[in-house]
């Protein structure tokens, strides 16, 4: 494959981009192909993980045992190293624990000292303190839903929005570091009804038995929500790189399980895009956007050409 052109802000700095996730995995389930497509590009990517997963539930009937449940926060870290190296990234632990996802009628309470009951200020404090030394143009989350309704996904959501305005702000947090403008902020938008129709259409194109069919009949069309899709980003090269780091996290993802009963080909062709919507920017860009740095990369033949015929005099150093 031919690598593009490296690209650079209009500073001259390297892109990069933060994922912040709930827990480990999310970054291997939610916008992994975009991460391997970046990085494949030169581009930095760094995924803050609120959580250590330890409440997690183990998905995989083959990892269902007690000496792996004994020792889940462990070899939940040792998947997170796999992950992370598949994909090619920096990760960091924000140190939070787990709220695990309360079940039942009523909900039993969450646990005294998880992340969904810490104080949101610490929480805060400590991603303002990752993106202000790390220095990302890119940021992404979850939207006020969390994706799905787990506490931590909620939580995360929170925790990220008020980090993006507050690592910016010199007020705010001062001994977390000089203070940082993320230019744009994204949220994943991956579960939308047109989405999975096309991958209906695709499987059933090809003769195979939908397994979405039977979700889309119960699913009204949703054309507010739906709005809220401004960018995709092609990313189908690097669906087997998602789904490689998706199966190195082994206890929260069973290989033989719905996600992987539709083959690689059918997403391929059925939604060769992962999804976001852009709530936030601090630069001008065009919707429908097709790249999450639009409006913030430049090429590198750019920087040369600014470089040797300025636009703006004023810019040249004396
Ligand atoms: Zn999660």
């Amino acid at each position: 494959m031919e690598r593009p052109p490296l690209r650079l802000d209009a500073a001259g700095e390297p892109l990069r981009l933060l994922h912040v996730h709930a827990h480990p995995d999310d970054e291997s389930s939610k916008g992994a192909a975009t991460t391997a497509k970046y990085v494949a590009e030169g581009v930095e990517v760094m995924v803050a993980t609120c959580t250590g997963g330890e409440r997690g539930d183990i998905l995989n009937p083959a990892m269902d045992r007690p000496d792996i449940l004994a020792n889940i926060g462990e070899i939940r870290r040792a998947e997170m190293d796999k992950a992370r190296s598949i994909l090619g990234i920096e990760q960091v632990w924000l140190g939070f624990v787990d709220s695990g996802l309360p079940e039942g009628d009523p909900l039993p309470p969450l646990p005294a000292g998880c992340f969904a009951l810490t104080d949101l200020d610490v929480e805060v404090g400590r991603l303002v303190e990752v993106i202000r030394s790390y220095r990302p143009q890119v940021m992404t989350t979850y939207d006020e839903n969390g994706g799905y309704p787990h506490p931590d996904h909620i939580r995360c959501h929170q925790v990220s929005v008020a980090a993006y305005d507050a690592a910016a702000d010199p007020d705010a947090y001062p001994e977390a570091g000089d203070p940082w403008q993320v230019s744009k902020l994204y949220y994943h938008f991956s579960f939308h009804r047109q989405r999975f129709a096309a991958l209906n259409h695709a499987m059933i194109e090809a003769g195979l038995e939908s397994p979405y069919a039977e979700r889309l009949a119960k699913w009204e069309p949703d054309p507010a929500h739906e709005q809220r899709l401004t960018t995709r980003v092609p990313c189908a090269d690097y669906f087997a790189t998602r789904d490689r780091a998706l199966l190195a996290h082994a206890t929260q993802i069973d290989p033989e399980g719905p996600w992987f009963s539709v083959p690689l080909e059918i997403h391929q062709r059925g939604w060769p895009t992962e999804d976001y919507q852009l709530v936030r920017s601090e630069v001008v860009t065009e919707l429908p956007e097709d790249d999450l740095f639009a409006g913030v990369a430049v090429t590198l033949d750019d920087v040369r050409a600014e470089a040797a015929e300025p636009a703006n005099p004023s810019r040249v150093p004396t």
